[in-house]
């Protein structure tokens, strides 16, 4: 295992029914890259084998580290664990990993939590304002109420932040699992990059239908 550093939870508060911000204290010299993940292991005896792949979603020179972590309710898993956690808590981070990095304007494809890696990349690209105006995102949810970040994402996009919710019919959404036709109604140029972050059937629906219309296999960055 690579080299763990302790950190030591500061706060954390519900941004969904469901998601948990967490902030943490930040080991002196760690850095990541916007889009990489890291191991957390809470730093207690039972618990001390259970190490979690999650993602930083704050700014890499901010003095803390912010994750992002839905909770499984249905078992008694890391993330139930996480979730009720007080302040003071002791967890271990690994080096960084990861192979979604941002690679120039173009469509963000996320799935739930899967909007984790995209929301350190979106928030470095709004601040940088390098490319302002030209990434779209198309977000799919079960519905409004468990969208990360909503206003956000809205915020930083605009027009380019499209949302959709599968389970529930409401305006202002667009209510479809996202397949080669929403593809095809929404994107204009498949040349461009296509970042992909969901559940597993999401990555292969999607990456599948990216490459037939046209998308080429280079261009598709995921977690491999
Ligand atoms: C590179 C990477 C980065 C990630 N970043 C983030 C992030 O920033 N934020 C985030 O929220 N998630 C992120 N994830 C997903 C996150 O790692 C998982 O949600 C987490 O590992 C789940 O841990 P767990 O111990 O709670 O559940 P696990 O025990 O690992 O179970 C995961 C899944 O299996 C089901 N399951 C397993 N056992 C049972 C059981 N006995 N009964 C019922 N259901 C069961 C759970 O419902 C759940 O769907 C990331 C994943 C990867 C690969």
């Amino acid at each position: 295992m690579s080299e763990q550093h302790k950190i030591t939870l500061l706060m954390s508060e519900f941004v969904t029914h469901d998601v948990k911000r967490f902030v943490f204290s930040k080991p002196p010299g760690f850095t990541f890259e916007p889009g990489q993940g890291v191991e957390l292991t809470i730093n207690q005896p039972d618990w001390r084998d259970e190490s979690r792949p999650f993602t930083p979603t704050n700014f890499v020179d901010d003095k803390v580290l912010e994750f992002t972590i839905k909770r499984y309710v249905d078992h008694d898993g890391v993330t139930k664990k996480l979730h009720g956690l007080p302040a003071g808590s002791e967890l271990l981070i690994s080096e960084p990993f990861g192979t979604i990095n941002y690679q120039g304007p173009g469509v963000f494809l996320a799935g739930g939590a899967g909007i984790t890696p995209f929301i350190a990349i979106l928030r470095a690209q709004y601040r940088s304002s390098a490319d302002g105006g030209k990434n779209h995102l198309i977000f799919s949810n079960k519905t409004p109420a468990d969208i990360i970040y909503e206003k956000e994402l809205r915020h930083y996009l605009g027009k380019d932040c499209i949302l959709t919710c599968t389970d529930e019919t409401v305006a202002g959404y667009e209510s479809r699992l996202i397949d080669k036709d929403f593809l095809g109604e929404k994107i204009s140029d498949f040349s461009v990059p296509f970042y992909v972050c969901g559940p597993p059937g999401f990555m292969d629906a999607l990456t599948g239908a990216l490459k037939e219309l046209g998308a080429d296999p280079q261009n598709l960055v995921f977690e491999q």
